[in-house]
């Protein structure tokens, strides 16, 4: 649409053009992101594409066309789980290959728009997300400076950042890699093959996600600054390494402190509202699941945790994205799922997972270990149950279930199974193993609430990110 140059709406101020990468794990922390520079006294024109504006206002039940994201989060409309006016049924995720198209064209929008609204080149910068292919090549051509803004933890931008090295030492980009112990990363003293993201374990590197990935790094080379939603204290050796590379920020996590309600609509689909099933529940009793917004399982997969699940005996509360195998096949669980589970569980399409986390009755989550799910989970103080199932999401559960010890693994040594999921199911809610785990939850919690705390490292490193950019800014 049309847009004001910044001299004319910020004033003086100096001017952030925030573009959000168009999928729902991305949207969610950059919307935070541009709040937080917004109340740190920057001129922000926050960059979406019609697609992702249009679905937000749709999951609010408005209208597109008048769509103010501020009024339509005030007035959030909610289906009540399991009732009548059950949510409308997510979009499926468009595919892979779209979003490469959607990633190339939209540098030409961009750049349209930058050549609007940048009236002081001195004065600007663009906030881009890191898997954009074109956002340092376009900064410099405008005379602008880039932060790139990496939404995953600071662990998996180092991997990619060194692919070169992975490559150099037979570990990537070959027919044969080799499978010991990587030990030559900066920051990483010792990683396993198997804990790579998952693109990196492909040996044919010539997909569309391929080509992003290797663009986007090449870019994020020349980035001037690098923000990433992670803490340091959750990754020491790595965020120190990163920091000899380039001026890298970890200021996450970057969602409001306590969950606060945005001030802007995130969500792109609607949620149906849990919170009277919950409150019926026993306080730590339900195991909540969820494969976040994208990824998708094998019905085989689905049915072997729908069974470990029923086995289990746990309540539970399950987000089943009606595409999550395929969107061909919107009712995947095994028959007879819902009549065996009447009465402990509910399905539904979406939710407003940091609601249903934060709640009382929760007592574990069952997560694909996106990285926003993980750092919620850990503000929630929820332990996991890890079910990783492609990209950064593999390298993610090394962090919680090796490092950290904040969670276990489901399949990790072959292909899931009932009996596994209902035994892993039962020690972490009621076990010792439950216990031993809670425990350590309870200490990230901590370490998170710390890090954004008056004094917290965060707090500092956005802090230090701001006032070098007013600096440079003038
Ligand atoms: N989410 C939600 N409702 C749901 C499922 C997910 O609000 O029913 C949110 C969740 O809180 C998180 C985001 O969607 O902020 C998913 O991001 P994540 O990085 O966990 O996974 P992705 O979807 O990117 O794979």
């Amino acid at each position: 649409g049309d847009v004001a140059p910044a001299r004319v709406r910020g004033g003086n101020k100096p001017h952030a053009v925030v573009v959000a990468l168009p999928l729902q794990g991305h949207i969610i922390p950059v919307v935070h992101l541009a709040l937080r520079l917004a109340a740190r006294g920057f001129a922000v024109t926050f960059v979406s594409t019609e697609a992702v504006h249009d679905q937000t206002a749709r999951a609010l039940g408005v209208d597109p066309a008048g769509y103010d994201v501020f009024a339509a989060a005030r007035r959030r409309r909610r289906a009540p789980a399991g009732g009548e006016e059950e949510a409308p049924p997510p979009l499926g995720i468009r595919r892979v290959e779209f979003l490469g198209a959607l990633l190339h064209a939209l540098s030409a929008h961009v750049e349209r728009l930058l050549r609007r609204v940048v009236v002081d080149p001195a004065s600007t910068f663009l906030v881009a997300d890191t898997f954009f292919v074109w956002p340092a090549t376009l900064a410099r051509r405008l005379g602008v400076a880039y932060v790139s803004f990496w939404t995953e933890p600071a662990l998996v931008f180092n991997l990619y950042y060194h692919m070169d090295l992975l490559t150099q030492n037979g570990h990537f980009r070959c027919s044969e890699p080799r499978k010991d112990s990587i030990t030559y990363i900066p920051g990483v003293a010792s990683i396993e093959p198997s804990e790579l993201m998952s693109y990196l374990q492909e040996t044919d590197t010539t997909s569309v996600v391929h080509r992003i990935i290797f663009k986007a790094f090449d870019e994020a080379r020349g980035a001037d600054y690098v923000l990433c939603n992670t803490v340091e204290e959750l990754e020491p050796s790595t965020v120190a390494a990163l920091r000899g590379e380039k001026p890298f920020y970890a200021v996450g996590p970057i969602f409001p402190a306590g969950f606060a309600r945005s001030a802007v609509a995130t969500s792109m689909w609607a949620e149906s509202d849990c919170s009277r099933w919950l409150a019926d529940q026993p306080p730590a009793s339900v195991l909540y699941i969820s494969f976040g917004s994208y990824a998708h399982v094998t019905r085989r997969e689905l049915h072997e945790i729908a069974g470990g699940v029923l086995a289990s005996g746990a309540r539970f509360l399950w987000v089943m994205r009606p595409d999550v195998v395929s969107s061909d096949d919107p009712d995947p669980l095994p028959e007879g799922f819902a009549a065996a589970a009447e009465g402990r569980g509910i399905v539904v399409p979406w939710c407003c997972q940091v609601e249903v986390l934060s709640h009382a009755a929760v007592g574990a989550f069952l997560t694909h270990c996106g990285w926003n799910s993980v750092l919620e989970s850990v503000w929630a103080g929820v332990p996991m149950l890890c079910f990783p199932l492609l990209t950064d999401q593999i390298t993610n559960r090394r962090l919680v279930a090796r490092e950290w010890r904040a969670g276990v693994s489901i399949g990790e040594r072959g292909a899931v199974r009932a009996d596994e999921v209902a035994a892993l199911i039962r020690g972490v809610m009621g076990g010792e193993e439950g216990v031993r785990i809670r425990e350590q939850v309870r200490k990230l919690k901590g370490t998170l609430e710390a890090a954004v705390a008056p004094g917290g490292s965060s707090r500092r490193n956005f802090d230090e990110f701001v006032d070098e950019l007013k600096r440079r800014c003038g």
